[in-house]
């Protein structure tokens, strides 16, 4: 992938979020920093970069578990400044676990504040490159992606995949989630993108085709609530294996009823008994290849 020198992405497995290191002899400035238990991982990546070079400022797309898992652990090694996108710095201030789907989903971020807060439509310098910084509700409601017009480079954080995008909220619960995240790939599709640098997955130019794929997920999603949720919950689950690497099939009834994400979403919702919704959620993964069942577990596939 034709990329400027400076311009450094680390891919990552789907736990962490990916990590694109600018490199600028002004300072080195990293964008996401993982999941928490990554965060050794993520350190290492970096330094081996930097070469022992300070790192000037951390910045985030968006504040979820998977991309500022390593923030903690990024400013307790090199002492820099945190860069968050303004529009859920509040939420960070607050430690808003719920709403930025912390222990709500079963997900752990050591805590960290926000040192400069990024607004959208204002312009940084990171890497000697300019990357304006463009509001992409939908998935996250305060994301920022951030796009460089001269290279047509855009870190999309989890706005959109080479197949599709972070999941988005059932309607009945955030009636704002679905318009937005169409809003939001409007915006990307009025850009001028070489190259996708996103949050989870390889880099890719392809951007056209990526779009239809998201613009048809979201017309499916549009049409049907429960596919929503169902989708939610699964790349949950997903994600929550990953990071535990197994759990066992007779936990997961109590656990979806324990775990606020699958109670209020199976409340609205889908409205399964616990039993059955575990079930359909295994059932489901399975058919997708994502997990595999030994003896009495479930592990990532
Ligand atoms: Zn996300």
């Amino acid at each position: 992938m034709p990329m400027p020198p400076q311009v450094h992405v680390f891919v990552r497995d789907w736990l962490s979020g990916n990590n694109v290191l600018l490199r600028s002899g002004d300072g080195h400035v990293l964008v996401d920093s993982g999941y928490s238990t990554h965060a050794p991982l993520t350190l290492a990546l970096v330094a081996r970069v930097l070469e022992g070079a300070p790192l000037s400022r951390l910045v985030n797309t968006h504040g979820h578990s998977d991309h500022v898992g390593g923030n903690a652990a990024v400013k307790q090694a090199y002492g820099c400044p945190i860069a968050f996108p303004a529009a859920e710095a509040d939420l960070v201030e607050q430690w808003d676990t719920k709403t930025l789907l912390f222990d709500y989903a079963d997900q752990d971020a050591p805590r960290f504040g926000v040192d400069e807060r990024l607004h959208a439509g204002t312009t940084h310098v990171w890497g000697d490159l300019e990357w304006r910084m463009l509001a992409a509700p939908g998935h996250d409601m305060g994301a920022l992606v951030f796009y460089n017009p001269e290279h047509r480079i855009l870190v999309s954080g989890d706005a959109l995949w080479a197949n599709g995008y972070g999941f988005v909220m059932p309607q009945c619960m955030a009636p704002e989630a679905l318009p937005a995240t169409r809003a939001t790939l409007d915006m990307i599709a009025a850009l001028d993108v070489r190259v996708v640098i996103p949050g989870h997955g390889e880099a890719f130019t392809d951007v056209r085709a990526a779009l239809d794929r998201a613009y048809r997920r979201t017309e499916a999603f549009a049409a049907d609530d429960t596919r929503m949720a169902r989708y939610a919950l699964k790349a949950l689950l997903a994600f929550t294996l990953l990071a535990r690497r197994s759990m066992a099939i007779t936990d997961l009834p109590s656990y979806v009823e324990r775990v606020g994400v699958y109670r209020d979403m199976n409340a609205a919702v889908l409205r399964m008994t616990p039993p059955a919704l575990a079930q359909m959620l295994v059932d489901e993964l399975l058919r997708a290849n994502a997990i595999r069942v030994t003896g009495a577990t479930i592990s990532p596939a």
